[in-house]
């Protein structure tokens, strides 16, 4: 039988594997400590999960639009409008079955066969896979870690060809923690009107910032770059809310009709009570959401100078997401038990055998010399396992 050849170059997710791995062996007892989430370890606040039961009892279970309640495309409109400085009617907002979806619907909606889309180095998993869902070719930004991961002018002025298209920016990154600063924003704002590339915008960490700068939606930036941006947003990350599958898109009429098309004949609506406990999300009590801000700052505190003690570990400090990227290359290609760390995978692996610690390997997001610990786990666990890693390191 001849399958899809498109499905068949799709990578499985190497984040799923080792925690998969990870959660066999916790299964069968073993006392693992996993810095794999992608996801807050808190609960959804509980003014939400009463609006979610609200919802059912008042029986708001049934098919809602396919592009989401308008209840829903008002709330996030009044947030875009107070938080972000940015102006949207309902026909400009998709809500979908998360962030994940409205990326999916974004690229079947704006590439034809060819189209060149700019990611930077190091990616989320699934931009480079949902590009080529849709028919367009992912091409690669190196990064330099001394720069914070950030993409440059240069770097991006190289990559360019006739059949650039868009410009993924995550600000803050998943996984490398960076936010752009505004002059930075302006840069690449001027970068895609120049060479008339639409921005695809991802901000769903925007709320988990722990410097001093708020977060700034590069489609606030000029009427050029609202016209060319498509901002992508949702609930999972900032109210800890992965499981209900609810983010959302805002951009022009044009191509957020067209999303709204393709959604409709996928998945049609986001589940409808969700949509509705969204809309408490959005417009109640934002209290909850100060104190996981808090909790992670300190993790990642303390996260950040423990790595840096470690010989041979080095990190740099994010200033946003909960992750951080540690850079593994002093022991690359030296051993441990007669096993070569050879690149990031080894690093995983070994280290999940010997110390019962579990991270995702920087290749996953297209870096070898790397590993990412998520600091979605309590203080305890962070404590524990980062001293596992430090003395797996000292024995390499
Ligand atoms: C988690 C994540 C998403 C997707 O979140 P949803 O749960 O689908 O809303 C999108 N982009 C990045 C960078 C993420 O880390």
């Amino acid at each position: 039988m001849v399958l899809s050849k498109k499905a068949k170059q799709i990578t499985t997710s190497l984040t799923l594997d080792i925690t998969a791995k990870a959660k066999k062996m916790k299964a069968e007892g073993i006392d693992v400590i996993g810095f794999g989430a992608g996801e807050p370890d808190f609960d959804t606040p509980k003014n939400i999960q009463e609006a979610a039961i609200k919802a059912i009892k008042e029986g708001r279970t049934r098919y809602t639009a396919a592009s989401g309640i308008i209840e829903l495309k008002q709330a996030i409109i009044g947030k875009l409008k107070r938080e972000n400085n940015l102006t949207y009617t309902p026909a400009q907002i998709i809500v979908s079955a998360g962030a994940k979806q409205c990326l999916a619907n974004v690229f079947q909606a704006i590439l034809n066969p060819g189209d060149e889309v700019l990611i930077g180095v190091p990616y989320w998993v699934s931009y480079p896979e949902l590009v080529k869902l849709a028919d367009g070719e992912p091409i690669y930004i190196e990064t330099e870690e001394i720069n914070e991961f950030k993409l440059t002018i240069a770097s991006l002025n190289r990559a360019l060809t006739s059949k650039s298209k868009a410009i993924i920016l995550n600000s803050p990154n998943n996984p490398t923690g960076t936010v752009y600063s505004k002059d930075e924003l302006m840069e690449i704002a001027d970068f895609a009107k120049i060479n008339n590339l639409i921005i695809i915008s991802d901000e769903i960490y925007e709320k988990l910032l722990y410097g001093s700068n708020d977060h700034i939606s590069i489609a606030s930036l000029s009427e050029d770059a609202y016209r060319r941006t498509i901002v992508i947003n949702g609930l999972s990350k900032a109210y800890a809310m992965t499981g209900w599958r609810i983010g959302y898109a805002a951009g022009s009429t044009e191509t957020v009709s067209l999303m709204s098309n393709i959604q409709s004949h996928t998945t049609s609506n986001p589940n409808s009570i969700a949509q509705y406990a969204s809309v408490e999300a959005l417009n109640g009590n934002q209290d909850d959401i100060g104190k996981m801000i808090g909790q992670f700052k300190l993790r990642r505190d303390y996260m950040v100078e423990k790595i840096n003690s470690i010989n041979n570990l080095s990190c740099i400090k994010p200033e946003g997401a909960f992750y951080v990227m540690v850079n593994i290359g002093d022991v690359l290609n030296k051993s441990i038990d007669g096993k070569v760390i050879k690149d990031s995978i080894a690093f995983s692996d070994v280290l999940l055998e010997k110390e019962k610690v579990a991270v995702i390997p920087g290749i996953a997001f297209g870096v070898d010399n790397f590993i990412r610990l998520s600091y979605a786990t309590s203080m305890e666990n962070i404590k524990i396992g980062l001293d596992r890693i430090a003395r797996f390191v000292e024995n390499i």
